[in-house]
């Protein structure tokens, strides 16, 4: 059946975050724009963003500082963060209701830190008489006649326009319906796509102490990842174990250094868990600790030496008696403690899954758009937004910034 509605001017597929500020952006001039989504609401990812806060960009204000999160993308970005950047980001959203405020390392959120609030900003953009909103509407085809795009299948139905924004976001969290996602349609067009693989992902772990430990949290810790057992890199920050192993900003920001030395070998690693205390001062403490409880059983003043997660890791790992009055704990045996507490060690197993990972690596690649427009190259009335380019940044905001840049400059591009 086909749509009866006159042609329009834009078809925006995907109600995500760059599809509903494309769409938004595009009716300026009165044009007309149809935005489908495939979910039965517009925003779903947004709404989780930011663990419902919603990290909506990274105050960076230094141009050549914040676009060399994004790596080799740094270039093509000037272009477009140029007409479209985070101080054009906090003037959006403040002057629609919602002011941001500033959190450690330029993290932005609205000062609600409330994600569902800026899905509300968003579906109030594209409130306007000149869009179309279909939601449960999942493209499945776009229909192409002599060499351009015409229009696209959702469902039983189709409909027709004179340019496409394919806004379709990336497999990460996506309910692994990666036939329709807006990637296979981009290969099929003939679009280089670089194979996306899940990043910003916690990672899986083998040891049993590590998994022993779910829910805890710990702020300052140090991890040091070993590529067949020789040391690679190191980080510290907040870890965050799991019923599969460890995650937390941390362990986020790692992940794609540590697919790199999956690809390699094998991955191990080791938790410092007073990565500001040296090996003697540590002793200290120790020796200060059993000083006070001479006469109780090793197991329950291990909880006294660290923070509580790792006292219950060391109970598990050392090889002492833990009923063994601490007074009878031997100079070796106190080495072995002190070992552990600057060097937990733990077997990486893999990287979770697409259904974990915050954002994917890979994409559709840059060469084939135009960076002020962010057009194809190859169809003229195409356009890609968002996750679905090969565009890697670290979590801080970066990813929703990069939809409202890429959102905004392919809709006023229409416009
Ligand atoms: C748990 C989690 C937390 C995150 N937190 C943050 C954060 O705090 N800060 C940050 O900067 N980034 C964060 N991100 C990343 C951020 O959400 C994405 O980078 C951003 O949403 C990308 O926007 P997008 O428009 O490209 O895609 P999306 O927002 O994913 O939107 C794509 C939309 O297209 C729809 N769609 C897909 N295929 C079709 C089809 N065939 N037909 C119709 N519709 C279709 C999807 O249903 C979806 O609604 C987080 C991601 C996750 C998973």
């Amino acid at each position: 059946m086909v749509d009866n509605n006159k042609q329009y001017d834009c078809i925006v597929i995907g109600g995500g975050a760059s599809g509903m500020m494309a769409a938004g952006t595009a009716v300026k001039n009165g044009k007309s724009v149809l935005l489908l989504e495939r979910q039965n609401r517009l925003g779903a990812k947004l709404s989780i963003t930011g663990g419902g806060r919603c990290n909506i960009t990274n105050a960076e204000r230094n141009t050549h500082k914040l676009l060399s999160k994004y790596g080799s993308a740094e270039k093509f970005l000037y272009s477009p963060f140029s007409q479209f950047g985070v101080d054009d980001t906090f003037t959006f959203f403040s002057s629609r209701g919602l002011p941001l405020i500033i959190q450690e390392e330029n993290r932005a959120f609205p000062e609600t830190e409330n994600a569902d609030d800026v899905v509300e900003v968003m579906k109030e953009y594209v409130n306007n008489e000149n869009i179309k909103v279909k939601i449960a509407t999942k493209v499945t085809e776009l229909i192409t006649e002599e060499g351009e795009i015409i229009g696209v299948i959702a469902g039983q139905e189709k409909y027709f326009a004179s340019n496409f924004i394919i806004a379709t976001g990336s497999f990460a969290r996506t309910e692994s319906d990666q036939d329709s996602n807006g990637i296979s349609f981009l290969r099929m067009l003939g679009h280089t796509v670089r194979k996306p693989s899940p990043n910003i992902v916690p990672l899986k772990v083998k040891d049993a102490w590590v998994r022993n430990l779910s829910g805890t949290s710990l702020s300052s810790m140090r991890i040091s990842f070993f590529l067949n057992g020789e040391r690679n890199f190191s980080k510290t920050g907040e870890l965050l174990f799991t019923h599969f192993g460890i995650s937390g900003p941390l362990i986020l920001n790692s992940s794609q250094r540590v697919s790199k030395l999956l690809e390699n070998g094998s991955v191990t690693a080791t938790v410092d868990a007073f990565p500001h205390t040296n090996l003697g001062q540590l002793d200290d403490h120790v020796l200060k600790v059993f000083g006070e409880n001479q006469n109780k059983q090793l197991k329950n003043v291990l909880t006294k030496i660290a923070p509580e997660g790792i006292g219950k890791a060391l109970t598990q790992l050392l090889g002492i008696p833990k009923e063994k009055r601490v007074n009878t704990v031997t100079i070796e045996e106190r080495k072995e403690i002190l070992t552990l507490l600057k060097a937990l060690p733990m077997t990486i197993e893999e990287l979770m899954g697409f259904d974990r990972a915050v954002i994917a690596d890979g994409g559709v690649s840059l060469n084939e758009i135009d960076t002020a427009t962010m057009r194809s190259n190859i169809y003229k009335n195409l356009y890609l937004t968002g996750d679905i380019l090969d565009i890697n940044r670290p979590s801080g905001g970066y990813s929703l910034q990069l939809a409202w840049t890429t959102g905004y400059v392919a809709g006023n591009s229409i416009a």
